[in-house]
């Protein structure tokens, strides 16, 4: 890994216009390591262009210069392209053209399922998240991570973790944390912002999915679902749906949770949990998917009873 990080810091010093670029629907940890990188580069005089690849969670745009995130200017060209929290290059969605106009790809991630398709690959699934290798490297590169920086990283950290209490949560996690605490950000603020701010949609949205609640196999898995008719009727949007599958499993005797989100009638989104040892970033890869073994996703292009069923099956193959 410290070859990796020496080949960033010449390449670094060699470059000049950056472009930085993170998942299509973004979470906190793609959007906060996005944007916290590319200030820390911005104050080190590099031309720097992030991308906005989807709209911005509501939740997030608090976020201290998130207006800086803009859409790609089609064709513009970039001496580095920085892909921040993408296990691969489909993660980018309609995006994905970018990568041909950069000389040179960093991947920054820490999904099990990385493709490692970057010049340089900055790659640790034992990261909490993206967030934490960001600050390893600012670290590293012994740059000035001020009060914005930490305010955006820590939002990466705090999100990709459950708020410190899912079990990729580890001693460095906590120690970078309070790094970032010394630089007085306001987590009052944050915490508000971030996870005391649901609109009434959203709400509304969430009743609706819970009363669609399946389980099977003996209680251990525990489905939902959220259609388009659902989205227009709470006048909702995807991103609204956020927080659903994690409640569904926390129920006692769930280990696996799985949403399947309907975008288009042929377009079903799925998103999965686990507890405490279904591999669900293994069932997930078997739709082309990916992610981390207790968080995954992936889509299944069907209509949403079909994919229901094929994924509930392979499911069941991997509960004891
Ligand atoms: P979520 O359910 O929150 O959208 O995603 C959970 C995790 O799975 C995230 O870490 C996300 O990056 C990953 N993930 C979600 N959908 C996909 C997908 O279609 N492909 C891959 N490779 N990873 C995904
Ligand atoms: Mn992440």
């Amino acid at each position: 890994m410290n070859d990796e990080f020496k080949k960033l810091k010449q390449k670094l010093d060699e470059v000049k216009d950056i472009c930085l670029v993170s998942h299509i629907h973004p979470d906190g940890d793609s959007i906060g390591s996005l944007l916290g990188f590319g200030l820390a580069l911005e104050n080190i005089n590099k031309k720097i262009t992030m991308i906005k690849v989807d709209d911005i969670p509501y939740k997030y745009k608090f976020l201290p210069q998130v207006s800086k995130l803009k859409n790609y200017e089609e064709n513009k060209k970039f001496d580095l392209l920085i892909v921040l929290d993408c296990s691969d290059l489909d993660r980018l969605g309609s995006f994905k053209h970018i990568t041909e106009n950069a000389r040179y790809i960093v991947n920054i991630d820490h999904h099990i399922s990385n493709t490692n398709y970057g010049d340089i690959n900055i790659v640790d699934h034992k990261a909490a998240a993206t967030g934490e290798l960001v600050y390893n490297i600012l670290d590293y590169l012994n740059m000035n991570i001020n009060k914005e920086i930490a305010t955006c990283l820590y939002v990466a950290i705090a999100t990709d973790t459950g708020s410190f209490r899912y079990d990729n949560t580890r001693p460095k996690t906590h120690y970078i944390v309070s790094k970032l605490l010394e630089k007085q950000i306001d987590l009052k603020r944050v915490t508000f912002e971030v996870f005391q701010n649901k609109t009434l949609a959203s709400t509304k949205l969430f009743i609706e999915a819970l009363n669609t609640l399946e389980l099977y196999y003996d209680n251990r898995l525990a489905v939902v679902q959220v259609t388009q008719q659902m989205l227009m009727k709470n006048n909702a949007e995807f991103n609204d749906i956020d927080g659903i599958v994690e409640y569904i499993r926390d129920i006692e005797t769930v280990e696996v949770a799985c949403i399947l989100k309907e975008i288009k009638e042929d377009e079903i989104k799925i998103g999965l949990r686990s507890k405490t040892y279904v591999d669900v970033a293994s069932i997930a890869k078997v739709f082309q998917g990916g992610g981390h073994i207790r968080a995954s996703g992936c889509t299944i292009y069907n209509n949403i009873s079909e994919a229901k069923e094929l994924i509930i099956r392979e499911i069941g193959l991997n509960l004891r």
